[in-house]
């Protein structure tokens, strides 16, 4: 579950990822906690817990019926310590670990939320938290028979750095896989940059003639205007601009360097973005897919998905079974967990 990093390695994952998606587009289990014991604790946690950040909290179901809760928790980056950072999912196994020493042989499944997937890759050079899980609850299965879901909002895969060394020949040149994405992919032009370039703070602007200065108002305006367009367009826009001007050649090809390079800037962080969203969602999938159909009939590792809800609202729950006031209780009390019945 390394990834190389090469781009050309990079290209090899991609294509192969796509040409495997048909098949594992619906392949993860998205329902299988909403049919039993898990929707309602589960939405109850949701509805309590709920950002739109990275943050993970553990289930537990006991034989007797128990639901033991691990609170929310967030990533340990690690700055002050020497063994780097610790994932969410690394600090809820250690948690469940240390409680199943005692009470494993009552423990009879396991619900692990990550707002973030499980990471396939990590750029500190530690197992990934997917290999991770795969050892564990394999563990815990063999001691105790514990079958564990792994639930999880937003794909991480192998982060959202894993394109960063992509060029804008990379995917402007036909041949490439990424090809489709440069055609295909609208964005805005940084306006920031626009400014840089053709505003008033271009000292250039001071001693040129007024034609100039006109041509690079329209150029101005043109990249500061907010509706999204291609690559294409936008290079094919300015260049229009720039040829109504009739400027000598030296100026127009100045001004047209200018805006190509604006636009190939602007377009290659919004054409990366998607890649990379594009890549983790489904290499992400093609791993999980993997492990649960391996794992066969019996498969005590599920990778469900709960999708984000599409209005700003948190999730909805009622509290499951037993009184709210019981869970607080116990979990503003002692390390460990809160349980409610
Ligand atoms: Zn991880």
């Amino acid at each position: 579950m390394r990834a190389k990093n090469t781009i050309a390695d990079k290209t090899c994952l991609f294509t192969y990822t796509t040409e495997q998606s048909s098949d594992n587009e619906h392949m993860i289990r998205v329902d299988s906690p909403f049919r039993d014991k898990w929707q309602p604790v589960l939405l109850y946690c949701l509805k309590k817990y709920w950002e739109l950040r990275q943050y993970g909290f553990a289930v537990l179901i006991m034989a007797n019926g128990e639901y033991w809760i691990f609170p929310k928790l967030y990533p340990d980056h690690g700055e002050n310590k020497t063994d780097g950072a610790k994932h969410s999912e690394e600090i809820l196994i250690g948690q469940i670990n240390q409680f199943l020493l005692h009470m494993g042989i009552n423990v009879i499944r396991i619900l692990i939320y990550t707002f973030k997937s499980p990471c396939l890759w990590r750029s500190d050079g530690n197992v990934c938290c997917t290999k991770k899980l795969l050892e564990q609850t394999h563990d815990w299965h063999r001691k105790f028979g514990i079958s564990t879901d792994v639930a999880f909002t937003e794909f991480w895969g192998c982060g959202p750095h894993c394109f960063k060394d992509l060029t804008y020949d990379h995917v402007s040149e036909p041949s490439s896989v990424f090809h489709s994405y440069f055609q295909t992919c609208v964005f805005k032009l940084l306006s920031k940059d626009a400014a840089k370039i053709y505003g008033s703070d271009n000292s250039e602007n001071e001693n040129i003639d007024d034609n100039i200065k006109r041509a690079n108002d329209k150029l101005l305006k043109l990249g500061q205007k907010p509706n999204p367009r291609t690559a294409e367009e936008h290079l094919r826009q300015g260049q229009e601009v720039i040829d109504s001007f009739k400027l000598e050649k030296e100026i127009n090809k100045k001004l047209l360097d200018k805006w190509s390079q604006l636009v190939k800037n602007s377009a290659l962080k919004r054409i990366k973005q998607k890649i990379t969203a594009d890549y983790n969602s489904r290499a992400s999938t093609h791993v999980y897919t993997d492990i649960m159909s391996k794992l066969g009939e019996n498969c005590y590792l599920k990778f469900v998905i709960y999708p984000k809800p599409s209005s700003k609202a948190k999730p909805t729950s009622t509290q499951p079974n037993r009184s709210r006031q019981m869970a607080a209780q116990t979990e503003s009390g002692s390390a460990g967990g809160c349980f409610f019945r």
